[in-house]
């Protein structure tokens, strides 16, 4: 208890020593002026003023020290009437118990309200935690299964016989890729947690582009799905994140092909195009799936929006922010007569906002 009160009175000093000398001065007040004059009633000043050691405790024994002071004063005072001093001493009284009573309750409020915004805080950051956590998987997720793929093909062309080297050699350059892309996204990720910024390349979009597709040459012919691509010649160089960009019209191009996954074989096309009118980029992947959902395009590229049944909703909010980390902006709409469109729009003189 001893150490509690010290504890007290080292945390906020001056807020002590305030108290003190306005308790003192009110109680030499009450004691030396006449009993009719309720000079105690003050200390209601003395207990508002204790809800600011954030302490119930304290407020408590600001109080009961207020009233003993009270009591003491008017033991002291000898001049005055006693029949009014009583009435007077019994009010201060009443008044120091309920504003006490009142500090309390506003003490308890207050540290209620403390501790569910330190919760709020805590939520948030597990939040973003859990975030950044999922979105590492998801970005990675692509380039690890492409590496087991590609592993596996590797190791039927050796042991074909005759082994095909040609092919088992492409097969294992690409899974080098894919590493390289797995250690790109996790160390941007990195990165961003380190708030470094992020580089300032001046990209080709039509090669970012022409990488993506390479990269899911085998998924796109896996699903049977005619490739086209109409990607400008005149296109002007962007400035950002080419490992990121290329992160947006990849998402883009695997929500495509898992999006003509119910349909007809032959129904399936993906058109990949760029195009510019010198002041801006416009990149838009085609497809002739299921169309996007009936929900709106906020919606769609909210966290955790999914409709499938393993999806984790990621993909496009990532690339929403990463084109708008870039200046630009993401839209969607169905394609006629079937299917999707989703795309960005890139300003051609791009400045990443920091
Ligand atoms: P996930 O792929 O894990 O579901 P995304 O954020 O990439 O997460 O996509 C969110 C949702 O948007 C998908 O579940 C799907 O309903 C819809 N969507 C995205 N791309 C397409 C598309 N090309 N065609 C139809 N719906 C799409």
């Amino acid at each position: 208890m001893r150490r509690e009160f010290l504890q007290y009175l080292t945390e906020a000093p001056l807020l002590w020593l305030g108290i003190a000398l306005l308790s003192a001065l009110i109680f030499l007040a009450d004691t030396v002026t006449d009993l009719e004059i309720a000079f105690a009633v003050l200390y209601v000043a003395v207990i508002l003023i204790s809800v600011r050691s954030g302490r119930q405790q304290a407020v408590f024994a600001v109080g009961i020290v207020c009233a003993a002071l009270t009591i003491i004063s008017y033991l002291l005072t000898r001049h005055g009437d006693t029949e009014s001093g009583m009435v007077n001493g019994a009010l201060s009284l009443l008044a120091i118990g309920a504003t006490t009573y009142l500090a309390i309750r506003i003490e308890t409020i207050e540290a209620g309200a403390r501790q569910a915004q330190s919760e709020l805080a805590r939520m948030s950051r597990i939040m973003i935690v859990g975030e950044l956590g999922t979105s590492i998987a998801h970005e990675v997720s692509q380039p690890i299964t492409a590496i087991a793929a590609n592993g596996n093909a590797a190791l039927r062309w050796l042991s074909a016989s005759p082994a095909d080297e040609q092919e088992a050699r492409q097969a294992l350059g690409r899974i080098v890729k894919d590493a390289e892309r797995a250690g790109e996204v996790i160390g941007r990720v990195r990165s961003l947690v380190a708030h470094a910024s992020p580089p300032q390349d001046r990209i080709d979009m039509t090669s970012v582009i022409t990488e993506a597709l390479a990269l899911l040459r085998n998924e796109i012919r896996a699903n049977h799905i005619h490739l086209r691509t109409e990607l400008a010649g005149d296109l002007p160089p962007v400035t950002g994140d080419r490992v990121q960009l290329q992160q947006v019209v990849l998402n883009f191009v695997i929500n495509a092909i898992e999006a003509m996954g119910g349909v007809d074989a032959e129904k399936r096309a993906l058109l990949v195009s760029a195009a510019t009118d010198a002041r801006k980029i416009t990149v838009s992947v085609r497809d002739t799936g299921i169309g996007p959902p009936a929900a709106s395009s906020g919606e769609i590229f909210a966290a955790f929006y999914t409709t499938k049944p393993g999806g984790m909703g990621m993909g496009l909010t990532i690339s929403r922010s990463i084109i708008e980390a870039h200046g630009g902006r993401v839209y969607m709409a169905p394609n006629f007569p079937h299917g999707a469109v989703f795309g960005f729009i890139l300003p051609s003189e791009m400045r990443m906002k920091r």
